[in-house]
């Protein structure tokens, strides 16, 4: 039997547009699969939520899927290649220095990096423009409850302005949701195997807990006061703060962007507890801002709008990183299986420390889409074998995420300057003896490698590095024994 015809009965609802829903619809799409619908809360795929309008890096390994939909190719026109990343970084003095950020391993794919809703849209666009006949999406569109009546799975979702009722009685659901996923919830509600496996698992970083917002920025700014250089729009800016005790020192870090005319996005990463946060509205920010970038005209290319909205706006955290273990759930009734699977941030979310979140988001889709090919796309079997192939990277990626690169926003000197310790240490050692020693920091750019094996072979150095120190003193401590 084709798999067209395999799938003429069944139908899959899909819980939010992020990058996890549209890409697994997508891939269900061309599988042949006929009635997908998806559901987003948000208003439109492009939506523009200022403190979302951060930027994704799409490496080797979220390429796995771009590649997989010929997508590979719009992706590097609407993006800025890693291979060309440059950074001016303006100091509080005024003084101005380029460099090209060494952010990308010479034998590895080129990755692109563009905002987040330019991803969301180019994914969005290949559902409209091909897989109209397929894919249903709903926008403004809330699932409400997931239900389970005799191994029948009933979803309802409600419109957000027009509170029209929608029931879904698919065959497949899955949780694309995001960090606070109401499917995993009602699995975790659901389980009484006594395994708490649609439980979220906590390993706290250093990076965790600390707040961000976004400010929007005109897209030509000028650099200075006197007007004498506009910013270059595929440039990345990191302008610093004048002041330097911790509750007020800031940096304001700009994304580079491929269209000339999108509004820039500066973001700020510190910690809570920091003075930025305090202010309430946009006349005390302004003061504020003046004070901390004399060298830089932030007044004159934030309106006042924006700084007010900055103000008044909650801004987000960094999540503890986080996965459950379970990643499928298969509902049995008297014709067939139903199946319910967990994707992207959903299972295992952590702060952007490594740049892997819509990554591994991408390659979850990539690994589903592996085993429906190889169990003919029948749920039952599918799913089970979803759960073997991925399962063993999720933690792996989130031990990743804890310890590769948390000291990375200035939240604390000492812990800084350890990890960059550690850092150079382990760089240099793979330089002399690649074979031994291998930064994980590297590593996770090889797309070839999965996470686990890129976790162990980080161990590895880690203990190689144990031995090495004891080796060290051991024979220091011979060599002035001997000397006595
Ligand atoms: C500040 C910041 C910077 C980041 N930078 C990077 C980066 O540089 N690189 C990187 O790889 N990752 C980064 N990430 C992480 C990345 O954004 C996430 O890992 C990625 O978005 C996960 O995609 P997702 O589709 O699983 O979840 P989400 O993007 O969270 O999408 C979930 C969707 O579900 C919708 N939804 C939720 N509940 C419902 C419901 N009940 N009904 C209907 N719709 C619902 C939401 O509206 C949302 O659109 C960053 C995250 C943050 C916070």
């Amino acid at each position: 039997m084709s798999t067209e015809t395999k799938n003429l009965n069944q139908n899959a609802v899909i819980v939010g547009g992020g990058p996890a829903g549209f890409a697994t619809a997508l891939m269900l799409a061309k599988r042949g699969w006929h009635q997908i619908t998806v559901l987003e809360k948000r208003p439109a795929a492009d939506f523009y939520e200022p403190d979302k309008s951060f930027n994704y890096l799409i490496d080797g390994r979220g390429q796995k899927f771009t590649d997989l939909f010929g997508l590979t190719e719009k992706l590097a026109k609407i993006s800025v290649p890693n291979t060309e990343f440059y950074l001016t970084e303006i100091k509080a003095d005024g003084n101005r220095k380029t460099s090209k950020l060494p952010t990308r391993v010479s034998n590895r794919k080129t990755g692109y990096q563009l905002p987040r809703r330019a991803f969301l849209q180019l994914l969005f666009q290949e559902i409209d423009e091909n897989w109209q006949d397929r894919i249903t999406t709903l926008f403004n569109t809330k699932c409400l409850e997931v239900n389970n009546k005799n191994g029948k799975l009933t979803i309802i979702a409600q419109g957000i302005n027009d509170q029209t009722n929608y029931q879904f009685q698919p065959d497949l659901l899955v949780g694309c949701d995001g960090i606070n996923s109401l499917v995993r919830q009602t699995l975790d509600k659901w389980d009484n195997s006594g395994t708490d496996k649609f439980k979220m698992q906590f390993f706290p970083s250093a990076s965790s807990g600390l707040k961000y917002k976004v400010l929007t920025l005109t897209p030509n700014f000028p650099l200075d006061h006197n007007n004498s250089e506009q910013a270059v729009c595929t440039m990345a800016y990191a302008i610093r703060g004048a002041f330097s005790d911790s509750q007020r020192s800031l940096s304001l870090v700009i994304f580079p962007f491929a269209n000339p005319n999108e509004p820039r996005t500066a973001v700020i990463v510190t910690r809570p507890e920091h003075e930025i946060w305090k202010l309430q509205d946009a006349e005390k920010l302004s003061e504020f801002l003046e004070k901390s970038f004399p060298q830089f005209p932030i007044n004159k290319i934030v309106s006042s709008e924006e700084k007010e909205r900055f103000a008044k706006s909650e801004g987000g955290s960094f999540p503890i990183p986080q996965y459950c273990s379970g990643l499928h759930l298969l509902l049995s009734n008297t014709d067939n299986y139903t199946g319910i699977v967990l994707l992207g941030d959903a299972v295992h979310c952590f702060p952007p420390d490594i740049g892997q979140g819509v990554n591994s988001a991408l390659e979850d889709v990539f690994i589903l889409n592996e085993a429906l090919e190889q169990t003919n796309n029948i749920i039952s079997d599918s799913l089970p074998l979803f759960e073997y192939l991925r399962s063993p990277d999720i933690k792996p990626l989130i031990r990743l995420a804890q310890t590769v690169f948390p000291w990375q926003y200035n939240q604390n000197i000492v812990g800084k300057r350890l990890w960059s310790i550690n850092f150079f240490m382990r760089l240099f050692l793979s330089k002399i003896l690649p074979f031994i020693f291998a930064p994980a920091v590297i590593l996770i750019q090889n797309h070839k490698l999965s996470y686990r094996e890129i976790w162990s072979m980080a161990q590895r150095t880690t203990i190689y590095i144990y031995v090495l120190g004891m080796v060290l003193i051991f024979g220091s401590l011979a060599l002035l024994l001997d000397n006595f």
